[in-house]
């Protein structure tokens, strides 16, 4: 009763009622102009004047308003894991949701706790999934390279935090170890053995739009065409070797069940790709005691220690060197090259290291920095926001997502200005050659020489993929708690 007003007051509380509601208004139109403002300077602030280095002061006090989306991921983000999603179909599937895939690399010395460590996922998860894990692999160790297929989902209101629903470690095709996130909070441990049988498949096709694109309409996964596009771009240049009406030829290992159905639609085993000048062919192969890879057909990993572009499906709209500058007239040193892409594109770690720097970089905007070996380092500026668990001294692997593409700083479009360091020194990241690739020997070496032969005649004569079966459909072999259509291990190598 007492927290009435009398009824005298009834006119004054209206009025600051109404000036209450206004407010606001005043104010957000107040933040408009900035932003406006500050967006008008920016368009006029040029990128060549970000690759001087030089920070400018305006442009620093610019990347303050960030007139981006809050965090958390967004459908314009999964958009961007191209080379993550199982189909295209599932990028058009509920927008609320915000789980994604990651497929994460075992490497040297690392363990899964390390591992899950590095993504944000709580302590208490970790502990409960290795448990699980453990009592699973019974001891077996795990070979390094070795790929882990994870469910995330953001907790709400804690963006950096990665919540587990799945882990999947798929040793053999027949075997799977899956960590499962029940209802209660709780991890549940499942071995699946899948009594299917392999059944070999080519497809062939023109590559007309994107490569992906143009395999998935001559009927092959879409994963394998990522797997595919993946194991030749440490070695082809998508921008200059790549034309309309090229054909390639993928053969894929099916997995099918006793009474004709088609369980897995196709693991790439090899495949080959006609360019302009030169035809390039990767095989799948596991070393004894090694992890599953792609090689060459000299019998060479294809994984180099730097990928050639840190991020999938982007263009190169800016070179490294001197640059002229079409409004001031005199030129400028780019210092980077520049690639364009849709906003929320993740932003991979071009090479295993540690994040030496993260954050606003005058006119780089939000910025990372990463230190590979003590000559070597990357950068990558203008970003929207961080990857998660990105913060400086933080180690990444390979193919991590440090970033999303964003327009912070001096830019006038979302783009991703990546740099590539030598002794501190600036060079061109397109041009960098790294001879340290692994080279199979021995004994692996003749096995995969047969392989290899095996391979190239079943390029030719294999089945086509259209004549064994009637268009393959994925089917949901796991109980993850997937979006429906998800199927987790076919995300598997990407
Ligand atoms: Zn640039």
């Amino acid at each position: 009763m007492t927290d009435l007003p009398p009824p005298s007051d009834q006119p004054g509380t209206t009025q600051s009622a109404t000036f209450a509601l206004i407010r606001p208004v005043l104010f957000a139109s107040g933040i408009i102009a900035m932003v406006l403002g500050a967006l008008l300077l920016a368009h006029w602030a040029n990128p060549q004047l970000a690759a001087k280095q030089v920070e400018p002061p305006v442009a620093s006090s610019l990347a303050l308003p960030e007139p981006e989306p809050p965090p958390g991921l967004t459908a314009a983000d999964l958009q961007g894991f191209q080379l993550r999603a199982p189909e295209p179909a599932a990028e058009v599937e509920p927008p609320s949701n915000d789980r994604y895939e990651l497929t994460l690399r075992l490497e040297k010395g690392d363990t899964i706790d390390k591992m899950l460590d590095d993504i944000d996922v709580p302590a208490a998860d970790r502990k409960e999934i290795d448990e699980k894990l453990q009592v699973l692999l019974k001891k077996k160790k795990l070979a390094v390279g070795e790929q882990i297929s994870l469910i995330i989902q953001p907790v709400p209101d804690q963006p950096d935090v990665a919540r587990v629903l799945s882990l999947s470690i798929r040793p053999q095709p027949e075997r799977e170890y899956l960590v499962l996130r029940e209802d209660d909070g709780t991890y549940r441990g499942e071995e699946k053995v899948h009594k299917v049988s392999t059944r070999i498949v080519r497809v062939e096709g023109e590559r007309q739009g994107s490569l992906q694109q143009s395999g998935v309409a001559a009927g092959a996964p879409s994963a394998a065409m990522v797997e595919f596009i993946r194991a030749l771009s440490y070695d082809v240049d998508f921008q200059r070797e790549l034309k309309e009406g090229q054909k390639f030829t993928v053969l894929l290992e099916q997995l099918v069940t006793s009474d004709g159905k088609v369980m897995h639609p196709g693991r790439l085993l090899a495949g080959e790709l006609r360019l302009m000048k030169r035809t390039v062919a990767v095989v799948r192969f596991r070393p004894q005691g090694g992890a599953d890879g792609f090689y060459t057909l000299q019998g060479e990993s294809v994984v180099r220690s730097f990928l050639r572009t840190p991020m999938d499906a982007s263009r190169v709209t800016s070179r490294f060197g001197m640059r002229g500058h079409p409004i001031l007239g005199y030129s400028a040193m780019h210092t980077g090259v520049d690639f364009a892409a849709q906003h929320g594109t993740p932003i991979l770690a071009a090479g295993a290291g540690k994040v030496k720097m993260a954050g606003y970089n005058g006119g780089y905007g939000l910025y990372v920095r990463l230190t590979h070996t003590d000559q070597i380092g990357t950068g990558y500026g203008h970003m929207s926001r961080l990857g998660p668990g990105i913060k400086p001294g933080v180690s990444v692997r390979q193919g991590q997502v440090i970033g999303f593409v964003g327009s912070t700083g001096m830019s006038t479009g979302p783009h991703l200005h990546y740099e590539f360091y030598r002794g501190n020194q600036p060079v061109n990241p397109l041009t960098q050659k790294f001879a340290l690739r692994a080279a199979l020997a021995g004994k692996d070496l003749s096995r995969f020489q047969g392989l290899t032969k095996e391979y190239l005649a079943q390029l030719k004569s294999a089945p086509h993929v259209g004549d064994v079966a009637p268009p393959a459909k994925p089917q949901t072999q796991t109980k993850a708690p997937a979006k429906p259509g998800t199927v987790p291990q076919l995300a598997r190598g990407e």
